[in-house]
């Protein structure tokens, strides 16, 4: 496998840019849309028995099920068995998994360095008696963990240290040990991972990042070949109500026409700009899962073709960090990352993630690569003094 994607031999019927322009959009109609409006609806004419396949708005709605429609022929092209289930947020989809798989008495693990939110609901778990185990992403130390676990999560890249695991060598060893397994796909999206290609049983991402990318919307899915852990996931969302609204499905559904167009420009700008702060002597800790000299590397260049929009890297110290942000002009100042537009934070500012004062979380956009390594050459410059 190699960042070169295209054409339809990834084993998929048709390469990724056809089926992101084309995932999920009903059969050519005469004098139809190609993509019909969302439905804004909370009930539904419903005579009679209360069954159908459209009852109430919290349960069904046929804007979702184009985008979950779409989803699966991305997360899993050519699987008629996959079934996708979106919902409000990434952290929906997420807390959906992990709360409907998982009983009390039970034991989970989890990443140490996974995105902070994800570790935020282990306070949640043992408050419901589940068992939470946590291991570091990198070097598969998630393996040392797994004796008698219901639940492997796993999140890779990791958010924010870019962290990469080996899938498959995890799940192979999750199903021996009789646990599921989950990752969570947010950094790399369908076009860079596949993880029910890789053995996981369900693939879990925030479609508020590069998946919509563009900065505008939140939204969450969860894809998954079995019928009754999609089953279970289902009843979840129902039972909480943590459900999309039509608009936002509509909206991250359109966006997936450029999905590709975005992953692919994005990749690239990350390498750029990875390889011009490898350059410069007062950056240390460069990290980007496709920059070859990156630890992560030689895993993820055997389950990714795609390696995100994400760099990260550390300034000196705090002051250091927050004078360059303040002196990008292109780049916005905002957490979260994948969008068209590039952004970076100092992502110690949140606390809860072991990272150094001086880290940064930069996601590239799809801007021209060369006004992009300008605006940080010229900020850094002027961070120095
Ligand atoms: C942002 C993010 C989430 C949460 O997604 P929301 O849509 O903000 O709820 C989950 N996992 C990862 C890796 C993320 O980056």
């Amino acid at each position: 496998m190699s960042a070169a994607a295209g054409g339809a031999q990834h084993g998929g019927p048709a390469g990724d840019s056809t089926r992101s322009v084309h995932a999920g959009r009903p059969p050519a109609t005469a004098y139809q849309p190609s993509l019909p409006g969302p439905v804004f609806v909370s009930h539904y004419h419903l005579p009679g028995e209360a069954a159908g396949p459209y009852t109430y708005g919290r349960d069904e709605n046929p804007t979702w099920e184009r985008l979950e429609q779409a989803i699966s022929e991305l997360e899993a092209p050519g699987d008629p068995a996959a079934r996708t289930l979106a919902f409000a947020s990434g952290m929906g989809a997420i807390a959906a998994v992990l709360l409907s798989q998982v009983r009390a008495g039970q034991v989970v693990v989890l990443p140490s360095d996974s995105y902070q939110a994800t570790r935020s609901l282990q306070e949640r778990l043992e408050s419901y008696g589940v068992r939470v185990r946590l291991a570091p992403t990198a070097g598969d130390a998630q393996l040392a963990a797994l004796q008698g676990a219901r639940l492997l999560w796993l999140e890779t890249p990791s958010n924010p240290r870019l962290e990469v695991c080996d899938i498959r060598r995890l799940a192979d060893a999750a199903h021996a040990a009789g646990a599921l397994v989950a990752v969570d796909n947010t950094l790399a999206t369908p076009l860079g991972q596949r993880p029910l290609g890789l053995g996981a049983d369900f693939s879990v991402a925030s479609g508020t990042k590069a998946l919509t990318g563009h900065g505008d919307l939140l939204i969450g899915y969860v894809t998954a070949r079995d019928g009754e852990l999609t089953a279970g996931v289902r009843k979840w969302r129902k039972t909480v109500g943590a459900i999309p609204g039509p608009m936002e499905a509509w909206l991250a559904h359109r966006s997936l026409a450029t999905l590709a167009l975005r992953v692919d420009r994005q990749a690239a700008n990350a390498l750029a700009l990875a390889g011009a702060l490898l350059a410069r002597p007062e950056v240390t800790g460069v990290r980007h899962p496709g920059l070859p000299t990156d630890p992560a590397y030689p895993v993820a260049a055997t389950q990714m073709w795609r390696f995100g929009s994400v760099v990260s890297f550390v300034l000196p110290d705090r002051s250091h960090a927050e004078r360059f942000l303040a002196a990008l002009r292109l780049t916005g100042e905002a957490t979260s990352f994948g969008s068209v537009q590039s952004t970076a934070e100092r992502r110690a500012r949140w606390g809860g993630d072991a990272v150094a004062p001086g880290f940064i979380r930069f996601s590239v956009g799809v801007e021209d690569a060369a006004d992009i390594l300008a605006d940080v050459l010229r900020a850094l410059d002027e961070a120095l003094s």
